[in-house]
């Protein structure tokens, strides 16, 4: 079998039909960012402004997620950001649970080539579709979870942060949460250009 390399995870995104999402779409979306980042973000999957542009997180949620990252001075260039889903599910609904699953091969390839250390998991159907469906994003939000040695913190997705702007309060603590971790193994200071 031939080694993964970048190119064919895109490659295999772009000419992927294995779960209805695909008609209709404008374009795949199969993430972007630094390609060797310890840290990865992932969310639920594309709106509307992700499947005009092709990009992940660049409509109202993912400048919202661009303020949160600056809020602790990390640069959006420096983490590799995705989603569950490559193709957007028609309204912007909850990606069902056999697209989810057909969508986890990429996801896995994702992972498996950016080997991050610490992943975000933004809303619920990223933190069920990674660390388990027993996860409660309103319970779970600023834990932290390992699996084979990456951390992973549930927080709320910016969109439920639109909608809701009373939870800004608890996502800023997670977002403190994660500086901590990063503070923690080493990697604030060398990779990102923070402060401590
Ligand atoms: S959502 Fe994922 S599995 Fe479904 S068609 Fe798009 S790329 Fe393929």
């Amino acid at each position: 079998m031939a080694e993964l390399t970048w190119e064919i995870f895109h490659r295999q995104v772009e000419t992927c039909a294995m779960c209805p999402l695909h008609e209709g779409i404008r374009h795949k979306v199969p993430g972007q960012g630094d390609p060797a980042a310890p840290l990865m973000f992932i969310g639920e999957g594309p709106g509307q402004v992700e499947d005009e542009e092709g990009l992940a997180f660049v409509g109202p949620a993912g400048q919202l997620l661009t303020r949160m990252l600056a809020a602790i001075s990390l640069p959006r260039d420096r983490v590799y950001i995705c989603n569950i889903v490559k193709c957007r599910p028609p309204n912007n609904r909850v990606p069902e649970e056999a697209e989810a699953n057909a969508c986890k091969l990429h996801l896995r390839n994702q992972v498996a080539l950016v080997r991050p250390k610490v992943i975000v998991l933004l809303g619920s159907t990223a933190a069920k579709n990674t660390i388990g469906p027993e996860v409660r994003i309103t319970r779970d939000r600023g834990r932290w979870f390992n699996s084979k040695g990456t951390w992973m913190l549930p927080t709320y997705h910016p969109s439920a942060l639109l909608r809701d702007p009373d939870k800004k309060r608890e996502a800023w603590e997670d977002m403190q949460t994660l500086r901590d971790k990063l503070i923690e193994l080493g990697l604030y200071k060398d990779i990102f250009g923070g402060t401590e």
